[in-house]
């Protein structure tokens, strides 16, 4: 089975937008920029934020991160997303979620400037996406992407089965697969004879946040898994399938497979480092 390391593909992409990012400090150009909102103390969220801030200064991108009180009122928030999107220094802006229960969080999210939207889930990016015209991709899904193209798994014609269908996950993970001509069915917790389903596929993402919901046998020999979930188990952090009791049977039946962890996790904050890199370059290239 053929490891689909994305520890060390994210590390390669990383590798790539610091040199790019080298290359603009050289020529002292303005750099590109990212900025993060945290709002409250969430410790999950000050991990990812921070960690999010790290991987930007790492690469040498510029990085402002507010840390707004809990009770932030949504005007508040608001008018400080209005200032980013008029601030022509920023290239992203990533309001981290969730927002506090006041906080109408569809409402926040679509106030964000398309053009600036560093996760790719804003609605218009999400419907240019959907026509084959993205201006900028979901991290997740897009780090699922590049997985596959990096590791020369062919799409074109193979049989994809999806599990979630989350706007996060799932859901634009499908759309990408069949845009590359990969016949994609979508499962989610109303489907019936998953397992049945998952046997038949060259391909199977699984993005359901339920460890153990398919066993190694569930999947056809041969085939390729894409585990994007993060479960714990009593070995620690696991997918939906692989896990470190399943890697050794998985080893033997599958062509492929991302590990967990190791596999679609660190490639979503390169992917997010790379989203900042072309919406600046879209912005530069648009003044
Ligand atoms: P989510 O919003 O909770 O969506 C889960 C999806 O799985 C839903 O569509 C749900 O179906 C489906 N599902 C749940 N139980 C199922 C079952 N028993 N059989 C079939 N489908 C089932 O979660 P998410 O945000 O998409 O995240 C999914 C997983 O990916 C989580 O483990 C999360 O931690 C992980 N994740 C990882 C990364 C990464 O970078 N590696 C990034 C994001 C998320 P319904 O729609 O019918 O409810």
């Amino acid at each position: 089975m053929q490891l689909l390391d994305g520890k060390k593909l994210a590390q390669e992409i990383k590798k790539e937008i610091a040199a790019e990012v080298n290359r603009l400090r050289q020529a002292n150009q303005r750099l590109p920029k990212l900025a993060l909102i945290l709002v409250g103390n969430r410790s999950d969220s000050v991990s990812y934020v921070n960690s999010k801030e790290k991987n930007c200064h790492a690469l040498g991108m510029e990085c402002i991160k507010y840390h707004l009180p809990e009770e932030t009122t949504q005007e508040a928030l608001l008018q400080i997303l209005q200032q980013l999107n008029d601030d022509s220094n920023v290239d992203g802006i990533l309001v981290q979620l969730p927002l506090p229960a006041h906080i109408d969080t569809g409402r926040v999210l679509e106030n964000i400037d398309y053009q600036k939207d560093a996760d790719g889930l804003h609605h218009v990016n999400l419907g240019l996406m959907l026509m084959g015209d993205p201006y900028v991709l979901p991290c997740t899904p897009n780090g699922i992407l590049h997985i596959l193209k990096r590791y020369n798994i062919p799409m074109d014609g193979q049989k994809a089965v999806v599990v979630g269908r989350s706007i996060l996950v799932g859901a634009p993970t499908a759309i990408l697969l069949q845009q590359h001509h990969a016949t994609v069915t979508q499962c989610h917790s109303h489907t019936r004879n998953l397992a049945e389903i998952c046997r038949d596929a060259d391909i199977v993402v699984t993005a359901a946040g339920v460890p153990g919901l398919l066993r190694p046998e569930d999947l056809k020999d041969g085939a390729v898994l894409v585990d994007v979930a993060m479960n714990h188990d009593d070995n620690g952090l696991c997918g939906d399938i692989y896990s470190k009791s399943t890697a050794p049977v998985l080893e033997q039946r599958l062509a492929a497979a991302t590990p967990v962890p190791g596999g679609v996790g660190p490639m979503t904050i390169a992917m997010l480092m790379y989203n900042v890199l072309q919406l600046y370059k879209k912005h530069e290239t648009s003044k």
